[in-house]
């Protein structure tokens, strides 16, 4: 028979904990060994994971009376992980929603808000997994709309503030694969708080899902996790709310948005996969110029994420755009050294001559100079390792954000709905927003919005 199911979050943490370290070669005599090891980890842990572990054994401390239950090998009970997959389509559901609705809505009357629609695209580089979090070393986010093509992008090179013992060699062979940096401690490492208050101000020069509301980022499906896991990391140290983000996949967008604009039967995907495969085909991998100083240094675009995500871009407007009826211009829609000898050739090429910068090789390139919000603004402590960000930093005044709704206890984020209703009241908020920001471990948000005032429930 397996073990009585534990009753607290920090045994199930403990036990995934100790499998993900049994994997990685780390053995652990006994219990106490692994609640010592895992300890930094679960005080540093996202508020989703530990509302994950806590709603595990809320639900094991239920059952406990309950005889005859299944159990996995690692003392989850069937149930348990049924209720997590249920989670997980529902989750996936609100998001297709989510979608479907942003589409139908700019296509409602005409198509003309759809191709207006600004859409940002997310993607990170990691060096490897420890334990639930990702070790980030590089994350884009670029806004394109159908009518301009690509507008711009804000773009980090990270170095880690924290390295767990015993990942040196993951993370060499991270450096490799993805033409990544070696983590200096040496130098100042990156300030997490600041690079999310660069992504809320960048994310919200959109206004049109809200004032208060920051719209999804769509990256590739298997970078939905590192990224939201980033987004976390970054929530999690500044104690903000990552329910205020939506990562969502790219191909689910890209699917919906050129059905909803086809005027023929043979145009547009008549199953979702397609457009994965498409997008997957990456057919401007090798154009030059895409990446990052860093990575076109190392002969190493092709894993830039700065690449990666203009190609994203590239991939889904040559797709889109002859549908839409919109002329691609080079530099906006197609790169703008796009010709396919180029392509073939690239490899060949890039020996024997200098490869152009990402400024001087699209028009449409334009960094992003952002604006920190006051209430995040840190400069003693900070490191933004795009200098173009450094310069000219002007102050404005932080808006208040979309505050979450009441149900904290969730580990899936299921897709804002928003209504009127959400949000709070400007002073309310302007109160949360200057209460918070020191300290840690907002996180689990249960015990700190327990003091705020009750909103009401749909
Ligand atoms: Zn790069």
């Amino acid at each position: 028979m397996p073990k009585k199911p534990p009753q607290n979050a920090y045994y199930f943490f403990m036990q995934d904990f100790r499998e993900e370290q049994r994997k990685k070669g780390v053995n652990y005599g006994n219990l106490q060994e692994v609640a010592k090891a895992a300890d930094p980890f679960w005080r540093d842990a996202p508020p989703p994971v530990r509302a994950k572990y806590e709603a595990m054994a809320k639900q094991a401390k239920m059952k406990n009376n309950v005889p005859e239950k299944k159990y996995t090998s690692t003392g989850i009970s069937l149930a348990e992980i049924d209720q997590m997959q249920m989670e997980q389509q529902k989750a996936e559901e609100d998001e297709v929603k989510d979608i479907k609705s942003f589409v139908k809505l700019n296509s409602f009357s005409s198509n003309e808000a759809l191709i207006h629609a600004d859409i940002y695209l997310m993607d990170v580089n990691y060096y490897c997994q420890a334990g639930t979090e990702f070790i980030i070393g590089e994350c884009t986010i670029l806004r394109f709309n159908l009518i301009d093509g690509i507008k711009d992008n804000y773009h980090e090179v990270i170095n880690p503030d924290r390295i767990p013992p015993g990942y040196v060699s993951d993370i060499k062979i991270g450096c490799e694969e993805y033409g990544l940096d070696m983590p200096d401690s040496s130098v100042r490492t990156s300030n997490y708080f600041q690079i999310l208050a660069l992504t809320i101000d960048y994310l919200k020069q959109d206004r049109s899902h809200g004032n208060n509301t920051l719209p999804p980022v769509y990256t590739m499906p298997d970078k939905v996790a590192p990224v939201t896991n980033f987004i976390q990391q970054m929530c999690s140290r500044a104690s903000e709310y990552d329910r205020l983000f939506r990562v969502y996949k790219l191909d689910t967008l890209f699917y919906h948005m050129i059905n909803a604009l086809k005027s023929h039967e043979d145009e547009g995907f008549p199953k979702p996969s397609l457009a994965l495969t498409q997008l997957k085909k990456d057919q401007f991998k090798y154009n030059p110029g895409l990446g990052c100083e860093s990575h076109e240094k190392k002969d190493k675009s092709v894993e830039c994420t700065l690449s990666r995500t203009q190609r994203w871009a590239y991939t889904i407007l040559d797709s889109v755009c002859p549908v839409a009826g919109i002329e691609a211009l080079p530099g906006c829609h197609v790169p703008k050294e796009f010709h396919v000898d180029s392509i073939l050739n690239f490899k060949e090429q890039r020996k024997d001559r200098v490869g152009p910068s990402v400024a001087g090789s699209s028009g449409a390139m334009i960094s992003f100079n952002s604006s920190m919000s006051d209430s995040y603004a840190d400069t003693s402590n900070s490191t933004v390792v795009n200098k173009s960000n450094t310069s000219t930093q002007s102050k404005k005044s932080q808006q208040p954000m979309r505050m979450p709704k009441t149900d904290y206890s969730a580990a899936l984020r299921p897709a804002p709905e928003l209504t009127e209703s959400d949000l709070l009241s400007a002073s309310f908020a302007q109160a949360a927003i200057a209460g918070r920001g020191r300290g840690r471990g907002l996180p689990t948000n249960i015990n700190k919005l327990g003091d705020f005032p009750k909103l009401p429930n749909k």
